[in-house]
């Protein structure tokens, strides 16, 4: 397991494996704190039953497990205060209708404030818009009171084990990594969604060409391996050394969560013959151990996530840019401390990710706006995963990566003097996305000793 000793790099990331280890270790105390004790960031809304998926008809992949059913919170009075509807409702302001893209381009809005502000007027502005702002890298979910919606407590609905499997589930992460094929790619055939850019667009032709290239891919693949001279059409993680940063960036960030959900599924596996969730080395082994490069995405995407978490701190530390609408004083002061106590920690670690680089030489800036849409289309593909839980977590994930590189590429203090807002949603998917990777990291420590204990070191 050489390959990720501790003082190994991860590339990307200025950080090592040990650096990552021990900001865990300080941090998620802190941030198992936050996610497990807060109404506000404990719970979620998102549209989980109501959107249907825009690329291919998935009626045939659904998941019937008991496993991968999702409790939602469907009476008012089991929704946390700070959640409900009436609160919600508190978010509307003068402002509160869509005001168009336009429009929302030139309202002088200071950093942050708006959709999560006090619950007061103009400060809690919110927009119910189903569509993207031009900054955003992910579809939003939308937080408005009025529309449909579904309330979970993230607690009760643990990401685990589910048993999602076999061709919907491939399908899936095929088009997730098929995503990474960029315009400018050099390799023949590569194909992407990348012309998506509405759900309400010719996606379902789209995918066909891309199930098409897919076969295209497979053949290649087959006889690739007979002659190593046949050009790639998808790429593996190794291919990608090659590429540029963002290509790269990209493609690791998709590997790292893939990654992530992988070490849950197996570190919360549910033993069918005993009944008993229970970790399962062999599943860990086979999905992960044997693979260096997933578990090195996974500890980027933590230094990525890190990085963005602490650039919010100064936002999220000051009251009269952004408050918690937690419509009690205590409690948002309480919410507030504990954010604060994750920030402070994110930024202790100095350069841990640097994204002054990205979107800056040679093809980079051109790569910009194809990278968000391809986000974009990630994220809209998690309404085509047939199980109701992996759905929650994939969505809430995928929102998790997208704020994040939102904070990461256009809150640039110099440049962009009026950097966009992010929803509640938004924020609690970002520190949830957090919490994920950090217990992911701490399951991963279990592991390693649990398979040196069955293979000794020589
Ligand atoms: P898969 O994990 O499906 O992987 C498919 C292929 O991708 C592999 O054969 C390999 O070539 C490649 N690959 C695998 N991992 C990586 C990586 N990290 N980086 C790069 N390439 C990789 N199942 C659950 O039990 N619980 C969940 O919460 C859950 N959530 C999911 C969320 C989403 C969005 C999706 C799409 C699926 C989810 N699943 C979940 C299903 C789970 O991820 C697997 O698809 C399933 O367990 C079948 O695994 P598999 O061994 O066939 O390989």
């Amino acid at each position: 397991f050489d390959q990720i000793e501790p003082k190994s790099i991860v590339s990307d990331a200025c950080a090592s494996y040990s650096t990552l280890d021990r900001l865990n270790q300080r941090i998620k105390p802190a941030v198992d704190d936050l996610t497990r004790t807060t109404d506000f960031f404990s719970h979620y809304r998102l549209n989980l039953f109501n959107k249907r998926c825009p690329f291919w008809n998935d009626e045939n992949g659904m998941c019937g497990n008991i496993a991968c059913a999702v409790q939602t919170l469907d009476n008012e009075e089991d929704i946390p205060e700070v959640w409900r509807a009436s609160q919600l409702g508190k978010l509307e302001g003068p402002h509160a209708k869509h005001p168009g893209k336009r429009a929302q381009k030139e309202r002088p809005l200071k950093p942050l404030e708006g959709k999560l502000g006090a619950n007061v007027g103009e400060s809690c502005v919110v927009e119910y818009d189903d569509e993207c702002d031009d900054r955003d890298y992910c579809v939003p979910e939308d937080e408005s009171a009025g529309s449909k919606g579904d309330y979970v407590s993230l607690l009760q609905n643990p990401e685990r084990f589910t048993g999602y499997a076999g061709d919907g589930a491939r399908q899936l992460w095929d088009a997730i990594y098929r995503e990474n094929c960029f315009q400018r790619s050099s390799f023949p055939g590569s194909a992407s969604l990348g012309k998506i850019t509405t759900p309400k667009g010719p996606a379902a032709m789209d995918f066909k060409a891309v199930i098409e290239a897919a076969g295209r891919h497979q053949n290649l693949e087959q006889q690739r391996q007979q002659n190593p001279l046949t050009p790639f059409v998808a790429k593996t993680g190794l291919e990608y050394e090659d590429e540029c940063l963002e290509k790269r960036v990209f493609y690791r960030v998709m590997s790292g969560m893939h990654a992530s959900i992988s070490t849950h599924l197996c570190w919360d596996f549910l033993n069918q013959t005993t009944g008993k969730w229970q970790p399962n080395v062999s599943c860990y082994v086979n999905r992960l151990h044997k693979f260096p490069d997933r578990i090195s995405n996974l500890y980027f995407n933590y230094a990525l996530l890190t990085r963005a978490i602490a650039k919010l701190g100064p936002y999220l530390s000051n009251k009269k840019e952004y408050t918690f609408c937690m419509g009690d004083g205590d409690q948002d002061a309480a919410t507030r401390a504990k954010v604060l106590a994750v920030t402070e920690k994110a930024a202790s670690v100095p350069q841990i990710f640097d994204e002054s680089l990205m979107f800056k030489n040679g093809e980079g800036p051109s790569l910009k706006e194809d990278f968000r849409n391809r986000f974009r289309n990630v994220s809209r593909l998690m309404d085509c995963v047939g199980c109701d839980k992996c759905r929650l977590w994939g969505k809430l994930q995928t929102a998790g990566y997208g704020a994040a590189l939102k904070v990461l590429f256009e809150y640039d203090n110099n440049n962009n003097p009026v950097p966009p807002v992010l929803k509640r949603t938004e924020l609690v998917s970002l520190f949830n996305t957090y919490a994920r990777l950090g217990s992911s990291i701490n399951a991963i420590q279990k592991f390693r000793t649990m398979v040196d204990q069955v293979e000794p070191a020589t």
